[in-house]
């Protein structure tokens, strides 16, 4: 299939059809390969264009193919955000048996606390929260982390720049440095290139 074109394994492919995505779009095509080859990636792409399948299927296949520790943290601005992805990857991710944990305000954090000690595939969460655990736990670690995605950038640079900037300062020091990191955006803005040089390194770009 056209997915499989991209460099994905026919199980993921499949799984695609399943949920009525039949065809990759352009920010699919362009991101899934550069992804794939283990490139940082900035793109500019709205909700709706499919940017969260684009970072979601290429971090299953890689799982797929060496699962092991935490493999992929996504920051996002919003609860449902964080919700709506963890659907995407489970959904996705079905084959695998893919366990993934959301991490977003308002909830019990023991109870967090115990899921993350679990060691989830996949930990999806707003970046406050996910830094309190950090500062306050020894339960779990993020040493083996692969990808960091920053979801809805725009939007978390937005929250309250100062906590973010902190919030992102302590999760950065608790993810290696040798690590993938994928940056989506609405809109691109000075903020958010100061945000590219502090995370990225050489990224593939794309833009619609
Ligand atoms: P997003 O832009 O990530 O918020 O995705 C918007 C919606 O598009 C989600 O409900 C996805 O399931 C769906 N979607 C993602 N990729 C495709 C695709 N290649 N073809 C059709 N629908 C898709």
């Amino acid at each position: 299939s056209d997915f499989s074109a991209l460099g994905l394994s026919e199980w993921l492919s499949q799984q695609c059809r399943q949920m009525g995505i039949n065809k990759p779009t352009p920010v699919q095509q362009s991101c899934v390969p550069a992804i794939l080859e283990g490139r940082d990636c900035m793109g500019c792409a709205k909700t709706g264009s499919g940017k969260t399948a684009a970072f979601v299927l290429p971090v299953l296949q890689k799982l797929s193919e060496d699962p092991y520790g935490i493999f992929c943290l996504v920051l996002t601005p919003t609860r449902e955000l964080a919700y709506q992805i963890g659907e995407q990857f489970r959904v996705l991710g079905r084959p695998l048996g893919l366990r993934d944990c959301v991490v977003v305000g308002g909830m019990n954090m023991v109870a967090q606390a115990l899921e993350l000690s679990k060691k989830p595939h996949v930990v999806i969460a707003t970046p406050g929260r996910l830094a309190d655990h950090i500062r306050s736990s020894n339960t779990f670690n993020m040493r083996k982390l692969r990808f960091l995605v920053l979801d809805e950038a725009d939007r978390l640079l937005e929250q309250g720049c100062t906590d973010f900037t902190k919030d992102l300062e302590v999760i950065l020091g608790a993810v290696p440095a040798k690590r993938q990191t994928l940056l989506f955006s609405a809109t691109l803005t000075d903020t958010l290139q100061e945000l590219k040089s502090i995370a990225l390194n050489k990224p593939f770009y794309w833009e619609s």
